[in-house]
């Protein structure tokens, strides 16, 4: 080390001679057969799809979920490729386009002419809920199948409209229910499955957060025309959809509910801030839940109590953290994740890839998102009527 901190550089000589050394060092090493060389594939590697075999998907509606969650989502997948956004701002649709190398561009008029586009299988609708309808019908008529966001519209008869018009086209038509994709969910459904709950019991559902009128992504869902509905309709839904997952085979045949809104807050003309409901199954089990856009801070708890052991999941529907606590007699809670939950995005869209193909039973059908359409507008019909039972056979 030099003694006066100043570092000396080599001169030109000692630079030639180091080289040359490393040089000679390299061809000792050759000689000791250290040979950088191919060798072939081994252990037969899961590879993905080749991309341009891959399903190409169309995103639609470029928003805070679209460019948050759904967008990088595709950077894992194995079987699916964007190739298309569908904007109305044509300058964002340009950024990302350039970021995600997406190079086909429509907005909403020029709509229809993805019929013409090859390089379109699927299309993603991650529009306000409000105009799920009209664009999936508009992508479906185009001859393209349809992963359509939760809620699957604003009304049932607005999802009739779609699941028979999936039917007249032919064409695959799925509800973008992320939990029956992600992990820990699964392995919780599992769980159920296999019976170490024993025989399921009651289920749980708490589901919210506090709605910011000034937030334009929160602002559109305070609107009726746009949101459809009110809490149940935009978080709700994720309590009554994740346990009925748990429920197969079962039936609804009551739905109770009771508006839970605060008095007087001006964020709620339109729409209801808070919902608590029940659901009667066929089984005898009963489904609560409570939904709100007045919780702090976000909320999304799920809970399944068994005979033998129950289950809960907190926070049990967000992007990228999901916890289970399994307790059963005698043994202390044991807290876990199965996986990790950001996988979620990748193999819902692979999942439906596969479906369209005909390769894989699609898990979220359009007729799932009108059997919950159903239910929660039994909700509010109970809801409207002071909380009397409506007798529903909805089968799960
Ligand atoms: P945003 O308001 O952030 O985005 C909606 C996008 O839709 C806008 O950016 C815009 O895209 C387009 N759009 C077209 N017409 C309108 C209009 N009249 N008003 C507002 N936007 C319009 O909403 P989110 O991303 O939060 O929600 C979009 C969908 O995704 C909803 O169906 C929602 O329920 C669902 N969602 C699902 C989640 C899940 O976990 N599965 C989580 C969050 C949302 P552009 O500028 O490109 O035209």
């Amino acid at each position: 080390m030099e003694k006066t901190g100043k570092r000396r550089h080599p001169t030109r000589r000692e630079t030639l001679v180091g080289g040359a050394s490393a040089a000679a060092l390299f061809a000792a090493g050759s000689a000791a057969a250290q040979t950088a060389e191919g060798q072939p594939l081994m252990g037969n590697p899961d590879l993905p799809e080749e991309p341009r075999k891959r399903m190409g998907w169309a995103i639609v509606g470029l928003g805070t979920f679209g460019v948050g969650q759904v967008i990088p989502g595709f950077a894992n997948a194995r079987h699916s490729r964007m190739t298309a956004f569908v904007s109305g701002n044509s300058d964002k649709a340009q950024t990302l386009g350039e970021r995600y190398g997406v190079g086909r561009h429509y907005d909403y008029s020029s709509f229809d002419s993805i019929a013409e586009d090859p390089e379109i299988d699927c299309v993603y609708i991650v529009l306000p809920v409000g105009l799920h309808a009209e664009y999936t019908i508009r992508a479906l008529k185009a001859g393209k199948h349809v992963l359509c966001e939760k809620p699957m519209a604003a009304s049932a008869k607005e999802a009739e409209a779609m699941v028979r018009a999936a039917a007249e086209a032919q064409r695959k038509l799925g509800v973008a229910y992320r939990v029956h994709f992600e992990p820990n969910n699964v392995h919780v459904l599992g769980q159920v499955r296999g019976g170490t709950l024993g025989t399921m019991r009651f289920i749980s559902a708490e589901h919210g957060f506090s709605a910011n009128p000034d937030y334009p992504p929160h602002k559109w869902r305070l609107e009726k025309a746009l949101g459809g509905g009110g809490s149940l309709w935009d978080i709700g839904i994720y309590g009554i959809n994740t346990s009925l997952m748990m429920l197969p085979g079962d039936r609804v045949t009551g739905v109770s509910a009771a508006y839970a809104t605060p008095e007087g807050d001006p964020r709620f003309t339109e729409v209801e801030g808070a919902i608590d409901y029940r659901l009667t199954m066929a089984s005898g089990i009963n489904v609560q839940g409570s939904s709100s856009y007045c919780w702090s801070p976000y909320v999304s708890r799920q809970r399944y109590f068994g005979s033998e052991a129950s289950i809960e999941l907190q926070p049990a529907t967000t992007y990228g953290f999901n916890q289970i606590t399994l307790e059963s007699g005698g043994s202390a809670p044991r807290t876990y994740q199965a996986g990790d939950a950001m996988s979620q995005f990748a193999a819902q869209v692979d999942g439906f890839s596969l479906a369209a193909r005909g390769a894989m039973e699609l898990r979220t059908p359009g007729e799932m998102g009108l059997r919950d359409m159903r239910i929660m507008e039994a909700c509010y019909a109970s809801a409207d009527q002071g909380g009397a039972v409506v007798k529903v056979d909805i089968p799960v």
